[in-house]
Protein backbone atom coordinates (compact mmCIF):
# COMPACT_ATOMS: atom_id res chain seq x y z
CA UNK A 1 0.00 0.00 0.00
CA UNK A 2 3.15 2.34 1.11
CA UNK A 3 4.91 1.87 -2.67
CA UNK A 4 1.63 1.84 -4.09
CA UNK A 5 0.85 5.55 -2.40
CA UNK A 6 4.16 6.92 -2.75
CA UNK A 7 4.36 6.52 -6.75
CA UNK A 8 0.91 7.94 -7.20
CA UNK A 9 1.60 10.96 -5.26
CA UNK A 10 5.10 11.14 -7.31
CA UNK A 11 3.25 10.98 -10.16
CA UNK A 12 0.84 13.19 -9.25
CA UNK A 13 4.23 15.48 -8.75
CA UNK A 14 5.30 15.19 -12.32
CA UNK A 15 1.92 15.89 -13.38
CA UNK A 16 2.24 19.37 -11.83
CA UNK A 17 5.64 19.65 -13.19
CA UNK A 18 4.38 18.90 -17.01
CA UNK A 19 1.13 21.27 -16.34
CA UNK A 20 3.30 24.30 -14.73
CA UNK A 21 5.59 24.15 -17.61
CA UNK A 22 2.21 23.99 -20.28
CA UNK A 23 1.14 26.81 -18.68
CA UNK A 24 4.32 28.69 -18.95
CA UNK A 25 4.43 28.54 -22.56
CA UNK A 26 1.00 28.75 -22.82
CA UNK A 27 1.47 32.62 -21.15
CA UNK A 28 4.16 33.27 -23.48
CA UNK A 29 2.93 32.29 -26.32
CA UNK A 30 3.63 34.51 -29.57
CA UNK A 31 1.37 33.73 -32.31
CA UNK A 32 2.04 35.61 -35.63
CA UNK A 33 -0.81 37.98 -34.85
CA UNK A 34 0.22 38.75 -31.36
CA UNK A 35 3.45 39.53 -33.12
CA UNK A 36 1.49 41.97 -35.54
CA UNK A 37 0.23 43.45 -32.37
CA UNK A 38 3.00 44.09 -31.19
CA UNK A 39 4.29 45.47 -33.89
CA UNK A 40 1.56 48.40 -34.33
CA UNK A 41 2.12 49.22 -30.66
CA UNK A 42 5.41 49.68 -31.45
CA UNK A 43 4.50 51.72 -34.36
CA UNK A 44 1.87 53.58 -32.41
CA UNK A 45 4.63 54.35 -29.33
CA UNK A 46 7.11 55.55 -31.73
CA UNK A 47 4.64 58.32 -33.32
CA UNK A 48 4.01 58.95 -29.63
CA UNK A 49 7.95 59.17 -28.44
CA UNK A 50 8.59 61.57 -31.69
CA UNK A 51 5.49 63.72 -31.14
CA UNK A 52 6.51 65.65 -27.55
CA UNK A 53 8.95 64.36 -24.47
CA UNK A 54 7.81 62.36 -23.01
CA UNK A 55 5.14 61.37 -24.94
CA UNK A 56 6.35 57.20 -24.76
CA UNK A 57 7.60 55.03 -22.42
CA UNK A 58 9.67 55.12 -25.63
CA UNK A 59 12.24 58.03 -25.12
CA UNK A 60 13.11 58.14 -29.12
CA UNK A 61 16.25 60.19 -28.19
CA UNK A 62 18.02 62.53 -30.54
CA UNK A 63 21.45 61.75 -31.83
CA UNK A 64 22.71 64.25 -33.57
CA UNK A 65 23.95 62.09 -35.77
CA UNK A 66 23.01 63.51 -38.97
CA UNK A 67 26.26 61.92 -41.16
CA UNK A 68 26.97 58.27 -41.14
CA UNK A 69 30.04 56.96 -42.29
CA UNK A 70 30.25 56.33 -46.15
CA UNK A 71 33.27 54.42 -46.47
CA UNK A 72 35.52 57.15 -47.14
CA UNK A 73 37.05 57.61 -44.19
CA UNK A 74 40.76 57.70 -43.16
CA UNK A 75 42.96 58.05 -40.44
CA UNK A 76 43.64 56.38 -36.97
CA UNK A 77 40.65 56.89 -34.36
CA UNK A 78 40.42 55.54 -31.06
CA UNK A 79 37.30 54.18 -29.28
CA UNK A 80 36.10 53.53 -25.88
CA UNK A 81 32.96 51.29 -25.29
CA UNK A 82 31.54 50.79 -21.42
CA UNK A 83 28.58 48.48 -22.45
CA UNK A 84 26.78 46.51 -19.65
CA UNK A 85 29.75 43.41 -18.88
CA UNK A 86 32.73 44.17 -20.99
CA UNK A 87 34.79 47.40 -21.37
CA UNK A 88 36.44 47.61 -24.99
CA UNK A 89 39.09 49.75 -26.27
CA UNK A 90 39.91 50.07 -29.80
CA UNK A 91 41.83 51.24 -32.16
CA UNK A 92 41.08 51.63 -35.80
CA UNK A 93 42.84 52.58 -39.15
CA UNK A 94 40.71 53.70 -42.25
CA UNK A 95 41.91 53.69 -45.50
CA UNK A 96 38.98 54.75 -47.64
CA UNK A 97 36.86 52.79 -49.94
CA UNK A 98 35.17 50.73 -47.01
CA UNK A 99 38.60 49.59 -45.62
CA UNK A 100 39.81 49.00 -42.14
CA UNK A 101 43.20 48.52 -42.17
CA UNK A 102 43.96 47.68 -38.81
CA UNK A 103 41.68 47.46 -36.26
CA UNK A 104 42.73 46.54 -32.44
CA UNK A 105 40.84 45.22 -29.48
CA UNK A 106 41.31 45.27 -25.39
CA UNK A 107 38.30 43.88 -24.11
CA UNK A 108 38.14 43.60 -20.07
CA UNK A 109 35.58 42.90 -17.21
CA UNK A 110 34.15 46.11 -15.67
CA UNK A 111 35.01 45.32 -11.91
CA UNK A 112 31.52 44.90 -9.30
CA UNK A 113 32.83 47.59 -7.36
CA UNK A 114 33.01 50.15 -9.97
CA UNK A 115 29.50 49.72 -11.20
CA UNK A 116 28.18 51.38 -8.00
CA UNK A 117 31.08 53.16 -7.03
CA UNK A 118 31.57 57.05 -8.04
CA UNK A 119 31.57 59.00 -11.70
CA UNK A 120 35.89 59.99 -10.63
CA UNK A 121 36.52 56.38 -9.48
CA UNK A 122 34.83 55.10 -12.44
CA UNK A 123 36.32 57.43 -15.32
CA UNK A 124 39.92 56.73 -13.68
CA UNK A 125 39.58 53.33 -14.33
CA UNK A 126 38.50 54.23 -17.84
CA UNK A 127 41.36 56.74 -18.68
CA UNK A 128 44.27 54.64 -17.19
CA UNK A 129 43.18 51.79 -19.05
CA UNK A 130 43.14 53.78 -22.15
CA UNK A 131 46.12 55.51 -21.42
CA UNK A 132 47.85 51.82 -20.99
CA UNK A 133 46.44 50.66 -24.11
CA UNK A 134 47.90 53.82 -26.07
CA UNK A 135 51.54 53.36 -24.91
CA UNK A 136 50.87 49.96 -26.02
CA UNK A 137 50.06 50.49 -29.16
CA UNK A 138 53.00 53.03 -29.80
CA UNK A 139 51.16 56.12 -30.94
CA UNK A 140 52.33 59.13 -29.87
CA UNK A 141 50.10 61.88 -29.17
CA UNK A 142 52.73 64.52 -28.27
CA UNK A 143 54.22 64.66 -31.61
CA UNK A 144 51.46 64.24 -33.70
CA UNK A 145 48.73 66.66 -34.53
CA UNK A 146 46.35 64.97 -36.51
CA UNK A 147 46.95 61.07 -35.57
CA UNK A 148 44.66 59.41 -33.58
CA UNK A 149 43.71 62.16 -31.60
CA UNK A 150 39.86 61.86 -31.77
CA UNK A 151 38.33 59.47 -29.50
CA UNK A 152 34.64 58.08 -30.05
CA UNK A 153 33.00 57.01 -27.17
CA UNK A 154 30.26 54.48 -26.50
CA UNK A 155 27.93 54.80 -23.95
CA UNK A 156 25.48 52.12 -23.93
CA UNK A 157 23.35 53.65 -21.25
CA UNK A 158 20.22 56.14 -22.01
CA UNK A 159 21.78 59.93 -22.30
CA UNK A 160 19.96 63.37 -23.83
CA UNK A 161 22.22 64.06 -25.72
CA UNK A 162 22.73 67.86 -26.15
CA UNK A 163 25.28 67.70 -29.48
CA UNK A 164 27.18 64.87 -31.41
CA UNK A 165 29.61 64.48 -28.74
CA UNK A 166 27.98 65.95 -25.52
CA UNK A 167 24.76 64.84 -23.68
CA UNK A 168 23.95 63.55 -20.13
CA UNK A 169 22.87 60.41 -18.19
CA UNK A 170 19.06 60.12 -17.72
CA UNK A 171 19.37 56.72 -15.99
CA UNK A 172 21.35 53.75 -15.31
CA UNK A 173 20.07 50.42 -16.44
CA UNK A 174 21.79 46.61 -16.48
CA UNK A 175 22.54 46.86 -13.18
CA UNK A 176 24.67 49.73 -12.96
CA UNK A 177 24.17 52.68 -9.72
CA UNK A 178 26.75 55.18 -9.97
CA UNK A 179 24.56 57.72 -8.66
CA UNK A 180 26.08 60.69 -8.58
CA UNK A 181 26.94 60.44 -12.59
CA UNK A 182 23.00 60.42 -13.25
CA UNK A 183 22.06 63.52 -15.17
CA UNK A 184 25.74 64.33 -15.47
CA UNK A 185 27.70 65.60 -18.66
CA UNK A 186 29.31 62.07 -20.08
CA UNK A 187 31.94 63.74 -21.90
CA UNK A 188 32.82 65.91 -19.59
CA UNK A 189 33.42 63.74 -16.56
CA UNK A 190 35.75 61.72 -19.31
CA UNK A 191 36.98 64.75 -20.22
CA UNK A 192 38.12 65.84 -16.97
CA UNK A 193 39.40 62.30 -16.09
CA UNK A 194 41.53 61.72 -19.39
CA UNK A 195 43.09 65.53 -18.50
CA UNK A 196 43.90 64.02 -14.83
CA UNK A 197 46.28 61.01 -17.06
CA UNK A 198 47.89 63.62 -18.98
CA UNK A 199 45.80 62.07 -22.16
CA UNK A 200 45.75 65.00 -24.41
CA UNK A 201 42.68 63.70 -27.00
CA UNK A 202 39.28 65.33 -27.88
CA UNK A 203 35.73 63.26 -28.09
CA UNK A 204 34.45 64.11 -30.60
CA UNK A 205 31.60 61.25 -30.64
CA UNK A 206 29.18 60.13 -28.09
CA UNK A 207 27.13 57.19 -29.54
CA UNK A 208 25.02 54.75 -27.94
CA UNK A 209 25.73 51.46 -28.54
CA UNK A 210 23.30 50.75 -31.26
CA UNK A 211 24.27 54.28 -32.64
CA UNK A 212 27.54 52.42 -32.85
CA UNK A 213 26.52 49.26 -34.86
CA UNK A 214 24.29 51.26 -37.01
CA UNK A 215 27.71 53.47 -38.31
CA UNK A 216 29.58 50.72 -38.99
CA UNK A 217 26.58 48.80 -40.69
CA UNK A 218 26.06 51.97 -42.65
CA UNK A 219 29.89 52.11 -43.64
CA UNK A 220 29.98 48.44 -44.52
CA UNK A 221 26.80 48.60 -46.90
CA UNK A 222 25.37 51.80 -47.58
CA UNK A 223 21.19 50.09 -47.45
CA UNK A 224 21.50 49.87 -43.45
CA UNK A 225 18.44 52.00 -41.94
CA UNK A 226 18.44 50.32 -38.42
CA UNK A 227 20.73 48.45 -35.55
CA UNK A 228 19.48 46.26 -33.10
CA UNK A 229 21.79 45.66 -29.70
CA UNK A 230 20.71 41.99 -28.34
CA UNK A 231 23.30 41.86 -25.23
CA UNK A 232 23.47 42.51 -21.54
CA UNK A 233 20.72 45.31 -22.18
CA UNK A 234 18.92 45.65 -25.64
CA UNK A 235 17.80 48.58 -27.54
CA UNK A 236 17.54 49.47 -31.16
CA UNK A 237 18.15 52.72 -33.36
CA UNK A 238 17.41 53.64 -36.84
CA UNK A 239 17.17 56.63 -39.64
CA UNK A 240 13.93 58.96 -39.24
CA UNK A 241 13.35 61.81 -41.44
CA UNK A 242 13.89 64.86 -40.21
CA UNK A 243 10.43 66.43 -40.35
CA UNK A 244 8.93 63.16 -38.49
CA UNK A 245 10.85 64.37 -35.53
CA UNK A 246 7.79 66.63 -33.94
CA UNK A 247 9.29 67.18 -31.27
CA UNK A 248 12.00 69.01 -32.33
CA UNK A 249 10.75 71.17 -34.81
CA UNK A 250 13.23 74.17 -35.79
CA UNK A 251 15.79 72.42 -33.95
CA UNK A 252 17.39 70.22 -36.51
CA UNK A 253 19.75 72.03 -39.11
CA UNK A 254 19.15 69.50 -41.62
CA UNK A 255 16.50 68.85 -44.27
CA UNK A 256 17.68 64.59 -44.22
CA UNK A 257 17.43 62.68 -41.63
CA UNK A 258 18.65 62.20 -37.88
CA UNK A 259 19.48 58.88 -35.98
CA UNK A 260 17.05 58.78 -33.40
CA UNK A 261 17.57 56.36 -30.48
CA UNK A 262 14.64 54.49 -29.20
CA UNK A 263 15.80 53.13 -25.69
CA UNK A 264 13.41 50.02 -26.59
CA UNK A 265 14.05 48.34 -23.33
CA UNK A 266 11.73 50.89 -21.96
CA UNK A 267 8.69 49.64 -24.72
CA UNK A 268 5.70 48.83 -22.92
CA UNK A 269 2.34 47.37 -24.38
CA UNK A 270 -0.47 45.41 -22.98
CA UNK A 271 0.16 43.12 -25.85
CA UNK A 272 3.51 41.51 -24.48
CA UNK A 273 2.97 38.07 -22.83
CA UNK A 274 4.22 38.95 -19.47
CA UNK A 275 3.90 35.90 -16.77
CA UNK A 276 4.29 36.12 -12.53
CA UNK A 277 7.99 35.40 -13.43
CA UNK A 278 8.29 38.46 -15.18
CA UNK A 279 6.42 40.61 -12.41
CA UNK A 280 8.44 38.67 -9.36
CA UNK A 281 11.89 39.22 -11.37
CA UNK A 282 10.92 43.56 -12.15
CA UNK A 283 9.57 44.12 -8.28
CA UNK A 284 12.98 42.34 -7.06
CA UNK A 285 15.48 44.02 -9.70
CA UNK A 286 17.52 47.26 -9.36
CA UNK A 287 15.21 49.35 -11.58
CA UNK A 288 11.30 47.97 -10.79
CA UNK A 289 8.84 49.25 -13.33
CA UNK A 290 11.84 50.07 -15.75
CA UNK A 291 13.16 48.18 -19.01
CA UNK A 292 9.85 45.89 -19.13
CA UNK A 293 10.91 44.69 -22.90
CA UNK A 294 14.41 44.48 -21.71
CA UNK A 295 13.60 42.40 -19.07
CA UNK A 296 11.80 39.72 -21.30
CA UNK A 297 14.75 39.56 -23.92
CA UNK A 298 17.94 40.62 -22.87
CA UNK A 299 21.31 38.71 -21.60
CA UNK A 300 21.12 40.19 -17.87
CA UNK A 301 17.78 38.24 -17.59
CA UNK A 302 17.27 35.42 -19.63
CA UNK A 303 18.85 32.75 -17.19
CA UNK A 304 17.07 34.49 -13.91
CA UNK A 305 13.84 34.04 -15.54
CA UNK A 306 14.36 30.37 -16.44
CA UNK A 307 15.76 29.79 -12.27
CA UNK A 308 12.31 31.23 -11.19
CA UNK A 309 10.32 28.72 -13.21
CA UNK A 310 12.72 26.20 -12.15
CA UNK A 311 12.48 27.19 -8.40
CA UNK A 312 8.47 27.00 -8.82
CA UNK A 313 9.14 23.51 -10.11
CA UNK A 314 10.97 22.73 -6.91
CA UNK A 315 8.82 24.06 -5.03
CA UNK A 316 5.80 22.16 -6.88
CA UNK A 317 7.62 18.54 -6.94
CA UNK A 318 10.39 16.49 -6.12
CA UNK A 319 11.76 15.62 -9.39
CA UNK A 320 14.76 17.91 -8.83
CA UNK A 321 15.23 16.37 -5.54
CA UNK A 322 15.44 18.24 -2.15
CA UNK A 323 15.00 21.93 -2.58
CA UNK A 324 18.83 23.49 -3.77
CA UNK A 325 19.11 27.02 -2.17
CA UNK A 326 20.69 27.82 -5.19
CA UNK A 327 17.74 28.19 -6.60
CA UNK A 328 16.93 31.59 -5.01
CA UNK A 329 19.86 33.10 -5.50
CA UNK A 330 19.28 35.91 -8.67
CA UNK A 331 21.23 35.21 -11.38
CA UNK A 332 23.19 32.34 -10.43
CA UNK A 333 22.12 31.18 -13.86
CA UNK A 334 23.44 33.13 -16.43
CA UNK A 335 22.57 33.26 -19.69
CA UNK A 336 25.58 31.43 -21.27
CA UNK A 337 25.01 28.85 -19.33
CA UNK A 338 21.20 28.98 -20.22
CA UNK A 339 22.28 28.96 -24.08
CA UNK A 340 25.08 25.53 -22.96
CA UNK A 341 21.72 23.81 -21.44
CA UNK A 342 19.37 24.47 -24.46
CA UNK A 343 22.22 23.76 -27.36
CA UNK A 344 23.23 20.28 -25.21
CA UNK A 345 23.23 18.04 -28.18
CA UNK A 346 24.32 14.65 -26.13
CA UNK A 347 21.86 11.81 -26.15
CA UNK A 348 21.78 11.62 -22.42
CA UNK A 349 21.98 15.29 -21.90
CA UNK A 350 25.29 15.10 -20.07
CA UNK A 351 25.81 18.75 -19.90
CA UNK A 352 22.33 19.81 -19.06
CA UNK A 353 23.20 17.67 -15.65
CA UNK A 354 26.83 18.93 -15.28
CA UNK A 355 25.52 22.50 -15.13
CA UNK A 356 22.29 21.85 -12.67
CA UNK A 357 25.31 20.01 -10.58
CA UNK A 358 27.72 22.92 -11.01
CA UNK A 359 25.50 25.56 -10.96
CA UNK A 360 22.35 24.82 -8.95
CA UNK A 361 23.42 22.26 -6.79
CA UNK A 362 20.91 19.94 -8.01
CA UNK A 363 22.17 16.21 -8.49
CA UNK A 364 20.95 12.72 -10.31
CA UNK A 365 18.52 13.99 -12.24
CA UNK A 366 16.81 11.73 -14.54
CA UNK A 367 16.62 12.23 -18.31
CA UNK A 368 12.91 13.54 -18.61
CA UNK A 369 14.41 16.23 -15.88
CA UNK A 370 16.70 17.40 -18.06
CA UNK A 371 14.46 17.39 -20.82
CA UNK A 372 12.17 19.67 -18.92
CA UNK A 373 14.82 22.10 -18.35
CA UNK A 374 15.93 22.54 -22.19
CA UNK A 375 11.93 23.04 -22.54
CA UNK A 376 11.70 26.09 -20.40
CA UNK A 377 15.52 27.50 -21.88
CA UNK A 378 13.57 26.77 -24.98
CA UNK A 379 10.17 28.33 -24.17
CA UNK A 380 11.95 31.56 -22.79
CA UNK A 381 14.46 32.24 -25.29
CA UNK A 382 11.53 31.90 -28.29
CA UNK A 383 9.45 34.51 -26.87
CA UNK A 384 12.27 37.03 -26.11
CA UNK A 385 13.86 36.03 -29.89
CA UNK A 386 10.18 36.92 -31.21
CA UNK A 387 9.44 39.80 -29.49
CA UNK A 388 12.93 41.48 -30.84
CA UNK A 389 11.66 40.82 -34.20
CA UNK A 390 8.06 41.93 -33.70
CA UNK A 391 10.19 45.16 -32.40
CA UNK A 392 12.45 45.36 -35.67
CA UNK A 393 9.47 44.83 -38.01
CA UNK A 394 7.92 47.83 -35.86
CA UNK A 395 11.01 50.03 -37.24
CA UNK A 396 10.38 48.74 -40.70
CA UNK A 397 6.83 49.11 -40.64
CA UNK A 398 7.10 52.69 -39.23
CA UNK A 399 9.95 53.88 -42.09
CA UNK A 400 7.38 52.22 -44.92
CA UNK A 401 10.17 49.27 -45.49
CA UNK A 402 8.02 46.34 -44.40
CA UNK A 403 5.81 45.92 -47.37
CA UNK A 404 2.52 46.60 -45.93
CA UNK A 405 1.86 49.52 -49.03
CA UNK A 406 1.23 46.38 -51.50
CA UNK A 407 4.45 45.22 -53.25
CA UNK A 408 3.59 46.67 -56.32
CA UNK A 409 2.25 50.03 -55.37
CA UNK A 410 5.05 52.21 -55.99
CA UNK A 411 3.62 54.82 -53.82
CA UNK A 412 4.99 53.92 -51.02
CA UNK A 413 8.69 54.90 -49.81
CA UNK A 414 10.28 51.73 -49.62
CA UNK A 415 9.39 51.01 -53.28
CA UNK A 416 10.95 51.86 -56.03
CA UNK A 417 9.43 51.65 -59.64
CA UNK A 418 7.24 49.08 -57.85
CA UNK A 419 9.83 47.03 -56.02
CA UNK A 420 10.27 47.00 -52.16
CA UNK A 421 14.18 47.70 -51.52
CA UNK A 422 16.69 46.09 -49.91
CA UNK A 423 16.72 46.95 -46.52
CA UNK A 424 19.39 45.91 -44.01
CA UNK A 425 19.31 45.82 -40.20
CA UNK A 426 22.81 45.51 -38.54
CA UNK A 427 22.90 43.29 -35.50
CA UNK A 428 25.01 43.43 -32.64
CA UNK A 429 25.61 41.74 -29.04
CA UNK A 430 26.12 38.09 -27.72
CA UNK A 431 22.19 36.40 -27.59
CA UNK A 432 22.51 37.39 -31.79
CA UNK A 433 26.39 36.01 -32.26
CA UNK A 434 26.56 33.56 -29.57
CA UNK A 435 23.19 32.19 -29.09
CA UNK A 436 22.39 30.11 -32.47
CA UNK A 437 18.90 28.90 -31.66
CA UNK A 438 18.23 32.68 -30.42
CA UNK A 439 19.59 33.76 -34.05
CA UNK A 440 17.36 31.06 -35.75
CA UNK A 441 13.93 31.76 -33.73
CA UNK A 442 14.96 35.67 -34.51
CA UNK A 443 15.11 35.20 -38.05
CA UNK A 444 12.33 33.19 -38.33
CA UNK A 445 10.29 35.05 -36.80
CA UNK A 446 10.81 38.98 -39.15
CA UNK A 447 10.38 36.50 -41.63
CA UNK A 448 6.69 35.11 -40.50
CA UNK A 449 5.52 38.33 -40.10
CA UNK A 450 7.00 39.97 -43.14
CA UNK A 451 5.50 37.06 -44.69
CA UNK A 452 7.33 35.20 -47.94
CA UNK A 453 6.88 38.21 -50.23
CA UNK A 454 8.73 40.65 -48.49
CA UNK A 455 10.91 38.79 -46.39
CA UNK A 456 14.06 38.41 -49.19
CA UNK A 457 14.62 41.51 -49.11
CA UNK A 458 15.06 42.49 -45.41
CA UNK A 459 18.91 40.53 -44.29
CA UNK A 460 19.58 41.13 -40.76
CA UNK A 461 24.02 41.37 -40.48
CA UNK A 462 25.48 40.64 -37.43
CA UNK A 463 27.96 43.22 -36.45
CA UNK A 464 31.06 41.93 -34.12
CA UNK A 465 32.27 44.50 -32.10
CA UNK A 466 30.27 47.01 -34.14
CA UNK A 467 29.33 49.34 -31.70
CA UNK A 468 32.74 50.52 -30.50
CA UNK A 469 34.42 50.79 -34.25
CA UNK A 470 30.99 52.28 -35.23
CA UNK A 471 32.26 55.46 -32.41
CA UNK A 472 35.12 55.19 -33.84
CA UNK A 473 34.01 55.95 -37.15
CA UNK A 474 31.65 58.38 -35.89
CA UNK A 475 34.46 60.27 -34.38
CA UNK A 476 35.94 60.36 -37.98
CA UNK A 477 32.80 61.73 -39.84
CA UNK A 478 32.85 64.55 -36.93
CA UNK A 479 36.34 65.61 -36.62
CA UNK A 480 35.50 67.77 -39.78
CA UNK A 481 35.78 65.30 -42.95
CA UNK A 482 33.32 65.20 -45.23
CA UNK A 483 30.35 62.45 -45.59
CA UNK A 484 27.49 62.10 -47.04
CA UNK A 485 24.69 63.14 -45.50
CA UNK A 486 22.09 60.52 -44.30
CA UNK A 487 19.54 60.08 -46.80
C1 LIG B 1 20.43 50.73 -22.45
C2 LIG B 1 20.68 51.14 -23.88
C3 LIG B 1 21.65 50.20 -24.55
C4 LIG B 1 21.18 48.77 -24.39
C5 LIG B 1 22.12 47.76 -25.03
C6 LIG B 1 20.04 49.25 -22.40
O1 LIG B 1 19.94 48.84 -21.07
O2 LIG B 1 19.41 51.49 -21.88
O3 LIG B 1 21.16 52.46 -23.94
O4 LIG B 1 21.77 50.53 -25.89
O5 LIG B 1 21.04 48.45 -23.04
O6 LIG B 1 23.39 47.81 -24.50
Amino acid sequence: GVMVGRRIRSRRRWWNVVTTVEEFKETTETSVERLRQVVDAMVVEMHAGLASEGGSKLKMLLTFVEKLPDGSENGIYYALHVGGTNFRILRIQLGGQRSILAHDVDRKPIPQILMTSTSEEFFDFIALSLKEFIERKGDNLQLSHDRGKDLGFTFSFPVKQTSVSSGTLIKWTKGFAIEDMVEKDVVECLQKALSRRGLDMNVAALVNDSVGTLAVGHFLDNDTVAAVVIGTGTNACYIERADAVIKCQGLLTTSGGMVINMEWGNFWSSHLPRTSYDIDLDAESQNPNDQGFEKMISGMYLGDIVRRVIHRLSLESDVFGPLSSKLSTRFVLSTPLMAAIHEDDSSDLSQVAKILEETLDIHDVPLKVRKIMVKVCDVVTRRAARLVAAGIVGILKKISRDGTGGISSGRNKGYKSGKMRRTVVAVEGGLYTSYTIFREYLNEAVAEILGEEIAPYVILKTMEDGSGIGAAMLAAANSARNVDTVQ
